[in-house]
């Protein structure tokens, strides 16, 4: 089974085999010199001043930035499950909560924030996706923390890159908090998350908040390449192996410049067959298709090509699906992806099959990579 689904994404098999190993102790000279290679990538990867590993999903690192960098109003942009996630976040710590919400297609717009960082000075953090993965739409996260930042720059922007880290270069000038997951573009089993700070929010951190997820204890130990309660040490192991696979496989610049052209590769194909793209700003972390018949296309591609990809949540349930862009993808892979929804569409009478995803991907991935 191919999967295909925007998190989690298959894990390369050499850092299977590296995770494989007999377990580490992390309090030995031995993880440590593993942590701090491992911290060196990231460093490289964020841009950002600082970085620290947290044993959680996604969402941990999600909870731990709002608690620690908010301390009176959270600000979230709602265009989708995991934006309204920060808003609920904030309610259960009982922090303020103002919310701009949007369809799932829509990503929020600049103005929109400043009015309302405008309109309420409570406001002293803003938590945004910058891929929303749950209809695959990317926000101007970094004209929203510039347009912020110009407005009051004690303003702290949290930005969840979860399915954009590793996906496209980030510009960090602006934002805070950077947050990745595990199994998302890092293509590693879940349970590892990683949060990217800058200066100004450690200044706001001071002691922390929190216990487990107090964030003034992470920086302290992991600045000293050991973790405050015990590492996901497998996982850690896993993560400098993908970012050294990645570094041998020419490195960051071409793994964005790959991701984009196979975004780009297969939005065209799809929609050369008469498919219509969901998002209004599409990120290149996923495609994402809305069609009355979803359920039936992810239905044949699982149980006629054993090709796994995602639908939709809540209200977008069977009315969307979504297939992946992260990671080290093999072109002929993506390529058979593209093909199987051609046959699907085939299948249910839709169109007839000439090939024209395959073409279309090819000849845009050709264009791109000469
Ligand atoms: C997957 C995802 C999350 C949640 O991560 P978990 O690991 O499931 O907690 C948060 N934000 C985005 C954008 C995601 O794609």
């Amino acid at each position: 089974m191919l999967l295909f689904t925007p998190g989690p994404t298959p894990v390369p098999q050499n850092v299977r085999n590296a995770m494989a190993a007999e377990t580490m102790h992390h309090r030995t000279p031995e993880f440590e010199a593993i942590f701090e290679k491992t911290r060196k990538h990231l460093f490289k990867l964020f841009n950002t001043d600082e970085v620290v590993m947290i044993a959680s999903s996604g969402t941990g690192a999600m909870e731990a930035a709002v608690i620690n960098l908010c301390h009176n109003t959270l600000l979230n942009v709602n265009s989708g499950k995991f934006g309204e996630r920060f808003g609920k976040i904030a309610k259960a710590h009982g922090l303020g909560s103002v919310e701009i919400k949007n369809e799932w297609d829509t990503p929020v717009s600049v103005e929109a924030v400043v009015e309302a960082v405008k309109a309420n000075s409570d406001i002293d953090a803003i938590a945004v996706q910058i891929s929303e993965s749950a209809g695959g739409l990317r926000h101007p996260v970094e004209e929203i923390a510039k347009a912020v930042k110009a407005i009051n720059p004690d303003i702290m922007i949290i930005a969840d890159g979860i399915t954009a880290v590793g996906v496209e270069p980030i510009d960090v000038t602006n934002i805070d908090a950077l947050i990745a997951g595990s199994q998302k573009a890092l293509m590693l089993p879940p349970g590892l998350a990683i949060i990217g700070l800058s200066n100004a929010a450690i200044a706001k951190i001071g002691e922390g908040k929190g216990y487990y997820l107090n964030l003034a204890s992470e920086v302290k130990k992991q600045r000293q390449n050991t973790t405050a309660y015990t590492a996901a040490t497998t996982l850690v192991i896993g993560l400098l192996e993908i970012l050294e696979t990645i570094e041998a496989n020419g490195g960051l610049d071409t793994l964005y410049v790959k991701t984009a052209t196979r975004a780009k590769a297969v939005r065209s194909a799809l929609e050369a067959l008469g498919l219509h793209s969901y998002p209004k700003s599409p990120a290149k972390s996923m495609t994402t298709i809305d069609d009355e018949n979803a359920s039936e296309i992810r239905k044949i591609l699982k149980e006629e090509y054993g090709v796994n990809v995602a639908g939709g949540q809540d209200h977008l349930k069977g009315k969307i699906f979504r297939i992946n862009q992260m990671g080290l993808i093999q072109e002929y892979e993506m390529a058979w992806v593209v093909n199987a929804v051609e046959l699907a569409l085939a299948k249910l009478g839709r169109r007839p099959y000439d090939g024209t995803a395959n073409r279309v991907f090819n000849e845009v991935t050709f264009e791109m990579s000469r």
